[in-house]
């Protein structure tokens, strides 16, 4: 047992509190057990500047997922994994995977979608730490977190990444499968900002500390977008945001017609405009022409173009 592992006894790591016991081998709803199921480690140079920086960022990709968007970039690893493919480490090992991108010059630990493994990964970074990790932890995910987990963990991250997808409980169901997504995640952010402050950014630009939020606009949804503009606002006039046009119809689109298209140019600039209106300064906006350049193929032994040596 490691300190967090009892937590999975009954899980309620993530809000869909499927109650299963992960340690005894039973899945709930992201399917995967109390294993730790990693589907890529490596540098990664695609996320926002404060993140990937000049050295890149150390991403460690989690198998499985607490949402099923139709429209998930990572579809390989999140929904369609082969549980028996997909290697496993122990919390040593995860550790010491950690401490591996630090001495490859990562400027962080980047957890991507660690929301069903929050507490196997407060262990690893308890025991990396311990072992002379020194970069800071990034906690991506995708806003669909727990408020008790994210407070056992309090101390363990220095910089929160969530998305804010949805504030449109209409769209949160019919495309993630959470319809209470809007009603969770205004609190997840309080409590992620609580922690952890607004983002700073060393003198070379590079995060160290805060909350940087993501928000994908999705095609036609521009008041979803709005109203999550508008609760960020409301959060800080000052926070950091990633306004993203990289969606594309991926994996299950095309079950939702509405969203089976690319972005139009003409949307994602209302957006950025809204977003100017308000007052908000602190926001990275994306090439609409980038949009393949974010968009990966774990079948690859590199997913991500862009990482290509
Ligand atoms: S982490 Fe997985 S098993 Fe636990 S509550 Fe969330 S979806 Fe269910």
């Amino acid at each position: 047992m490691t300190p967090f592992s009892p937590q999975l006894a009954s899980c309620t790591c993530c809000p869909r509190e499927c109650g299963v016991d992960r340690l005894a081998g039973d899945t709930g709803f992201c399917g995967i057990d109390a294993r730790i199921a990693v589907s890529h480690r490596g540098l990664h140079f695609g996320e926002e500047p404060p993140i990937s920086g000049s050295r890149g960022s150390g991403t460690i990709f989690f198998a499985g997922c607490n949402l099923r968007c139709v429209f998930c970039q990572n579809f390989q690893i999140s929904q369609e994994f082969d549980p028996a493919r997909v290697p496993v480490l122990s919390v040593d090992e995860l550790a010491d995977e950690m401490l591996r991108l630090q001495a490859c010059g990562a400027h962080n630990v980047n957890l991507v979608s660690p929301s069903h493994m929050v507490f196997q990964t407060a262990d690893a970074i308890a025991a990396a730490r311990e072992k002379g990790l020194s970069i800071p932890i990034v906690y991506n995910s995708n806003g669909y977190d727990s408020l008790d987990s994210l407070r056992k963990i309090s101390g363990l991250v220095d910089i929160y990444m969530p998305d804010l997808k949805y504030m449109d409980a209409d769209a949160a169901g019919r495309y993630s499968g959470a319809a209470d997504y809007p009603d969770i995640v205004p609190n997840v952010l309080r409590e992620m900002q609580a922690q952890c402050g607004r983002l700073e950014l060393d003198g070379d630009g590079v995060a160290v500390r805060g909350l940087l939020v993501r928000h994908l606009v999705l095609p036609g949804l521009l008041d979803n977008s709005k109203r999550c503009l508008d609760l960020l606002h409301s959060l800080d006039p000052e926070m950091y945001i990633s306004l993203m046009s990289q969606y594309s119809p991926r994996y299950r689109a095309a079950a939702c017609p509405e969203i089976n298209r690319g972005l139009f140019k003409k949307e994602y600039e209302v957006i950025v405009d809204y977003a100017e209106d308000l007052g908000l300064e602190h926001v990275f906006v994306q090439e609409m022409e980038s949009s393949g350049y974010y968009l990966p193929d774990f079948e690859r032994d590199e997913p991500f173009e862009g990482d290509k040596q």
